[in-house]
Parts: structure tokens; C-alpha cells; sequence
């Protein structure tokens, strides 16, 4: 080429044209990964949504929530919020179409949707026939007994009417087939006066254990079937709300006891035939007996300490076995305690936390607080993991938490 300034204008041109080409090259990279990141989907947007979105964040992920309350606990977590009613079959149906996985944090998901998915490719956890038995009380106790999972005897009522037939079986717990969580759905009923304060509508009816301990025992199982076991936990409960009150991990359990709840667990996984992860709840009785008081097909609340306590959590574990990934490490790094936070008696309306101070100043106390913008008594507000090697500062902390932090109400 002669002329130089034809030269100038050529050689730039073929520099314009590489830096298109890198750019286009980057573009393409870039929407592939994008493309290529799996869409995870969670119905339910409460506190359990909440903490298994902050795990995602870890992860190449793209995240879906479904919920009717766009204010809630999990919804400015995911990259895309969708409002809808997880127990209707369309709005389940149609949030699912086109993700790669989808899990829940709440029982009450329509499960015909959830097996429609299923049936077009979309990976569900649990399976939908799964949360089918578990979502029922009644479905679930008949599991354990078809499958010798040992469990509390028990008897099926359809009315009122008919619970009146069983004054032979008491004292015995009655407990609503569907809808009840937390203690409300569970009546005792010692005597044949009390089979008056029964529900009217279909449950069962089951003979009163005599506990020693309630313990959960959490186990997650991955598409491959390997199953994962963190350590069980010790759940105290609070008397009066029937609500978790402090729980301990790990559970103080002679090994006789430790191995056979981790083989009842392991079975029941194993029947059930769904990966995802199971918190397993436990009666233990003065005599070493061992049974399955109910099983939870989610995250639980019994493994939030998981998340400082454990190297890997119960929500990191979730998220691997929906992602594909290798199974975490469940081993404790340090005993943990977990302290409920509930809203105060007598206390409605906007959250105010006192005591948040003082807490916060404590070594190794990590605080959850749930971003529920309205407190109401007894309501799961937040949590605190406490972490110690010695078991009587997990208890002293966990009791001083509980006197000094508070959910009331400002108004
Ligand atoms: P929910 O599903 O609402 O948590 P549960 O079935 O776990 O209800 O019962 C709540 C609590 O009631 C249990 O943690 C336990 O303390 C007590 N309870 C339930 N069933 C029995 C039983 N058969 N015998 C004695 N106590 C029971």
C-alpha cells in the first residue's frame, strides 16, 4: 500500500473489527454463563426462604420466590420475586414451568403442582408424593406403621363424634390431620371430660408418651441417595406455647440411643424415596425407647444453628443437593445453642427489639432477626446461635438471651 494515510485508515479499521470480535466473544461468554446458571425456585418467602436464599447468594444461581406477601422475610433476597398462593395449582404450576429445581419451606404447597413439574423434568424437593404423606398426619403415622418406623400408637378420628368412641385409648395427644403447625393443631386429652376439647375434623388420636427428650435428628439425601446426617439436637420446649425454647446440638444421647435414631432416620429417608433434607423429630422415653414423633420435609428450625455451628449448613446443603454439587461437611465446629425469638405477650404491631445491644456485645452470639415488620405474641421474630465448647455457658447464655431480648411493639 502506497498511500499512508489509506494505510493508517486500514490498520485501524482491522483494530475496530478485533475489538468488536473480543467484545462480541465476551458478550456471548457472558450470556452463556448467565444462561448456563440453573434456576432455583422456592416456595415461600418466611424465614426458612430467607436463610436458604442468603446461602444461594454463594452459588452461580439464579433465584425464584413465590409468595403472596411481597413485604416478606425472604423477598429482597431473590434475583426474581413472583407474587402468588403456594396452595393454588396454577400459581405453583405456573412459577415452577422452566426452572431447573424447586423446593419449599412450608408444607402447605400444592402438591399436584409439584408433581405435574416432576412429571415435565423439574427436579422437586421433596418429590411431590413425598410431601403428599408428609403434609398429613394421618398419611404420615399409617407411612411409619406400613414401613416399622417406630412410632407412637395411635387411632384415626373423623369428627368429634367419633374421638368420643376412645376413652379407652387415653391419655393420649389429638392432633389435626391438616393445617396445624407449632402446637396449634395438638390438644391433649387426659381424661374422658377433656375428649370434649378434641377437634372436629379429620386427625388422629395418640397415646401419651412419656418423654425424656425430644431430640431432631436432620438428614439430607442427594439425588445419588447418599445420604448426609448432621448431629442430632436437644429441642427444649416452652411449656405454655408449645413453641421451641432453646435447643442444644449436639444432643447429649447415649450412643445406644445416638445409633438407633440415625438408623430409624436413615430408614425413613430411604422409604420415603425423595432426595432433599428431613428434619426427623424424636420422642426419647426414661427407657430408651425410641420413637418418630413427625417428620419435616424442609429445612427446619432445629438446624439453624447449622449456619455458625456446622461447616456446612442445612440451607447450604439444600442448595448443594439442588445444584448438583458434592454433599457438605455436617460436622459440628463448636457445640451450639439456639434461642427462639418471640414476639412478647400482649404485643401487636411494629417490631421493636430491645436488649439488641447487650447481645450483640456477647462473644460467639450471632443474631438472626427475620425482618418481620409486625410482632404478635409468640410469633417467630428471629433466632440466636450461641457457640461455646462448654455446655453449662451454651445454657447460661441462652437463658440470659432470653430475659434481656425482647420483640415488642412500639405502639
Ligand atoms: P406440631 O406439628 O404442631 O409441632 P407435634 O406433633 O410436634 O405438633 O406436637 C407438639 C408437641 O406436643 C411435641 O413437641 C410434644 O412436646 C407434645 N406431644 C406431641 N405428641 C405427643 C405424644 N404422643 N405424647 C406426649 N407429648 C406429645
Amino acid at each position: 500500500m502506497d498511500d499512508p494515510v489509506a494505510f493508517v485508515k486500514v490498520k485501524k479499521k482491522s483494530h475496530c473489527i478485533r475489538a468488536l470480535s473480543l467484545f462480541l466473544v465476551a458478550c456471548a461468554y457472558l450470556c452463556g454463563s448467565i444462561l448456563s446458571m440453573k434456576k432455583v425456585g422456592i416456595l415461600g418467602g418466611g424465614q426458612l426462604g430467607r436463610m436458604i436464599m442468603q446461602a444461594a447468594a454463594n452459588y452461580p444461581v439464579e433465584t425464584y420466590l413465590m409468595e403472596n406477601d411481597p413485604a416478606c422475610p425472604a423477598a429482597h433476597l431473590c434475583h426474581h420475586f413472583i407474587k402468588g398462593d403456594i396452595t393454588n395449582f396454577d400459581d405453583v404450576y405456573q412459577f415452577g414451568k422452566g426452572l431447573d429445581a424447586v423446593t419449599i419451606e412450608i408444607e402447605t404447597v400444592n402438591e399436584d403442582a409439584l408433581a405435574k413439574l416432576e412429571s415435565e423434568g423439574v427436579n422437586v424437593y421433596p418429590r411431590a408424593n413425598t410431601l403428599r404423606i408428609i403434609k398429613n398426619k394421618i398419611k404420615q403415622k399409617q407411612f411409619y406403621k406400613d414401613n416399622e418406623i417406630p412410632t407412637a400408637d395411635f387411632v384415626i378420628t373423623q369428627t368429634l363424634a367419633d374421638l368420643q368412641q376412645h376413652a379407652s385409648f387415653l391419655p393420649a395427644v389429638h392432633k389435626l390431620a391438616e393445617g396445624g403447625y407449632d402446637g396449634r393443631g395438638v390438644q391433649v386429652i387426659r381424661t374422658k371430660e377433656d375428649l370434649a376439647k378434641g377437634f372436629d375434623a379429620p386427625g388422629i388420636l395418640e397415646k401419651m408418651v412419656i418423654i425424656e427428650k425430644e431430640i431432631s435428628q436432620i438428614i439430607a439425601v442427594n439425588e445419588k441417595g447418599e445420604t448426609s446426617l448432621f448431629p442430632p439436637v436437644d429441642m427444649v420446649f416452652d411449656p405454655n406455647l408449645n413453641l421451641l425454647h432453646y435447643q442444644l446440638s449436639p444432643a447429649t444421647l447415649p450412643d445406644k440411643i445416638f445409633w438407633k435414631v440415625e438408623a430409624i432416620a436413615m430408614k425413613l429417608v430411604r422409604a420415603l424415596k425423595s432426595p432433599g433434607l428431613f428434619a426427623v423429630e424424636f420422642f426419647v422415653t426414661k427407657d430408651g425407647e425410641v420413637f418418630v414423633n413427625e417428620t419435616a420435609p424442609r429445612v427446619h428450625n432445629s438446624g439453624h444453628h447449622t449456619i455458625e455451628g456446622n461447616y456446612c449448613s442445612q440451607f447450604d446443603m439444600l442448595l448443594r443437593i439442588m445444584l448438583s454439587y458434592p454433599p457438605g461437611n455436617t460436622e459440628p465446629i463448636l457445640p451450639a445453642a439456639i434461642v427462639n425469638l418471640l414476639g412478647e405477650k400482649e404485643h401487636n404491631g411494629p417490631a421493636q427489639y430491645d436488649g439488641l445491644d447487650e447481645v450483640l456485645q456477647m462473644d460467639n452470639v450471632f443474631v438472626h432477626i427475620y425482618g418481620k415488620r409486625e410482632t404478635k405474641p409468640g410469633r417467630k421474630m428471629g433466632h440466636v446461635t450461641i457457640l461455646s465448647k462448654e455446655k453449662q455457658e451454651l445454657i447460661h447464655k441462652a437463658r440470659h438471651i432470653t430475659q434481656v431480648l425482647k420483640v415488642r411493639s412500639n405502639k
